[in-house]
């Protein structure tokens, strides 16, 4: 019998437990068993449409500036309850201080950021699209394009590296927008977002139906997804092929995001020298990105693109600053790197890098340094790894293989247009960095990037102080990227607020027009 507490789901309205033991969850560093999970017993249709009739109608029936009130409840809660959070984050993610707070204040800061523009757009309860258009001659008949929230739920199918912020970024919009929620949180991480929702519903602020969540086998939900429901997956593309072929979204028409796995890459200027600043910038961001959440983040650099001339001094100064990262047990003050999530993710991560290695060199590994307050026998800690090709034309697994860990290659090109169609072998990326002093050397780049990134960072040394990051995803800046990287949009400001919506033509006559703009809002993302 397995004694570890068996977490409940808010299901329908009220806290269920699964029926069978469960999954056990695990601390990553300690292999220590920590909660558990399961769903086995619910009623997926009962709980399904609970959350489309009540938390649907109790939602609609408050207007955008309500709504947003409600986003800044939430903040309070979890506010008070934060502390909680990153004890579980260095339980079960294994994370240091720094990192566990990309995932929970990163999850508040987008929440407050929507609760602000949300309260922006006061008491409509539909948005307008754009201008009213003449149909006709006479402008007494006119077309304008209206957006309201769908009558649907919003399930959300998320990623171990996000249990907080994963949630957040996605439930803040469709809060906003009025539409409840129901997320299964990948297992091996899902007691921080289990117990984030756990304290929002035991708080009351939220209405009835608002935000459910189902934890353990994603089996079934997919199928309770009726014509104005949406899902939004972050993970595999493995599971996302699953995701696109289900019949919800190929019979049913289900909106359905996709936020896949992506090859990013660093570009540093063609021209750069190993002493200009950015230079310098690129290497400490490279190394940033390597580490921060040990390199479990969908955005991290993963292909860093410099001149040929460069490939030796980057490859000396990224060894250099990673030689200096100490690797163990979170709970040590003198650990910059935690664990991965789990051991599974570290057989993965060590059979990725072997894959790698088929095309490329070691150039750093971490070796001998020994692991702090951790057993390499049983921690799911991985030193970072810098490899590197000085022939990527001819690779095919360096553009191809998103080893999900510490790890990234450098690579060397001989001129910009080649520079630009490596970067572009990543098949859709979520974000391409470059590092420049030169305006018009960015502007060029981005020309020739961003149709294939959902994001450009172009960054010089006059930004290098107030610059948000390669890898943070800001709620004001667009998130998501096409081709592998899945083909969806996330965030960017108020055009989160699509996903949720139904835009519709209006044709009528000027005077009902106006008396429907009486209950709209202006929609300016
Ligand atoms: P995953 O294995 O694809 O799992 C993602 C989610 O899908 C989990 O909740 C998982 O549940 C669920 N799932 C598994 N099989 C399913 C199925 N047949 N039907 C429906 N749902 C299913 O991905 P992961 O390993 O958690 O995440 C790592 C990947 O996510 C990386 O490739 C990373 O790049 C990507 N990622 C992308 C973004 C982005 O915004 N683009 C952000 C974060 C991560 P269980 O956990 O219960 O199996």
């Amino acid at each position: 019998m397995n004694n570890h507490p068996l977490l409940p789901n808010h299901f329908a309205g009220r806290w269920q437990t699964a029926t069978d033991e469960g999954t056990t969850l695990f601390d990553p560093v300690l292999g220590t068993p920590l909660v558990r999970v399961g769903r086995a017993g619910l009623d997926l249709a009962e709980g399904f449409t609970y959350a489309r009739e009540q938390g649907g109608a109790a939602l609609r029936a408050l207007n955008y500036k309500q709504r947003a009130a409600l986003l800044t409840d939430v903040v309070k809660v979890l506010q008070a309850n934060r502390d909680a959070y990153y004890e579980i984050a260095t339980a079960n993610c294994g994370t240091v201080t720094r990192d566990s707070a990309v995932d929970i204040d990163g999850a508040i800061f987008t929440l407050g950021y929507y609760a602000k523009q949300g309260d922006a757009l006061g008491e409509a309860h539909c948005l307008l699209d754009g201008e009213r258009i003449r149909m006709a001659k006479d402008p007494v008949f006119q077309t304008q394009h209206v957006m309201n929230p769908t009558r649907g739920v919003a399930l959300f199918i998320n990623a171990f590296n996000f249990p907080s912020w994963g949630l957040w970024e996605k439930a803040a919009p469709a809060l906003l927008s009025g539409v409840p929620v129901i997320v299964k949180p990948a297992t091996a991480t899902a007691w921080l977002t289990q117990r984030m929702v756990k304290d929002v519903v035991d708080a009351g602020v939220l209405p009835a139906g608002a935000l459910s969540i189902v934890c353990g086998s994603s089996a079934g939900l997919m199928d309770q997804l009726k014509p104005f429901d949406v899902v939004s997956f972050t993970g595999s593309a493995e599971t996302a092929r699953i995701i696109r072929s289900h019949p919800a979204i190929a019979e049913r028409s289900v909106r359905c995001n996709i936020e896949a796995d992506s090859l990013n890459s660093a570009l540093l200027d063609p021209t750069a020298t190993d002493g200009d600043e950015a230079f310098h910038l690129l290497v400490s961001e490279v190394v940033r990105e390597m580490t921060v959440k040990s390199g479990q983040k969908c955005t991290a650099i993963r292909r860093i693109f410099v001149p040929r001339a460069l490939y030796e001094p980057a490859a000396k100064a990224i060894a250099a600053k990673l030689s200096k990262c100490t690797v163990g047990n979170p709970r040590n003050e003198g650990v910059r790197m935690g664990a991965l999530v789990s051991r599974e993710q570290f057989d993965g991560v060590t059979s990725g890098i072997a894959h790698l290695k088929t095309e490329a060199e070691v150039l750093y590994d971490g070796q001998p340094t020994p692991l702090v307050d951790a057993d390499a026998n049983v921690a799911a800690c991985v030193s970072p790894v810098l490899l590197g090709s000085r022939d990527p034309e001819s690779a095919k697994v360096l553009h191809a293989v998103e080893v999900f860990g510490p790890v990234a290659t450098l690579m060397a090109y001989d001129n910009e247009e080649q520079a630009y169609a490596l970067v572009r072998r990543g098949e859709g990326s979520l974000v391409c960095s470059l590092y420049s002093s030169d305006p018009a050397f960015c502007a060029r780049a981005t020309l020739a990037l961003a149709d294939s990134h959902g994001r450009v960072h172009a960054i010089s040394p006059d930004v290098a102080a107030v610059q948000s990051g390669h890898g943070n995803v800001m709620p004001m800046s667009l998130h998501g990227g096409p081709g592998r990287a899945g083909g969806g949009e996330e965030l960017g400001g108020l055009r989160a607020l699509n996903f949720y919506h139904r835009r519709s033509a209006v044709q009528a006559s000027t005077a009902a027009l106006d008396i429907l703009a009486q209950s709209a809002s202006p929609f300016q993302p």
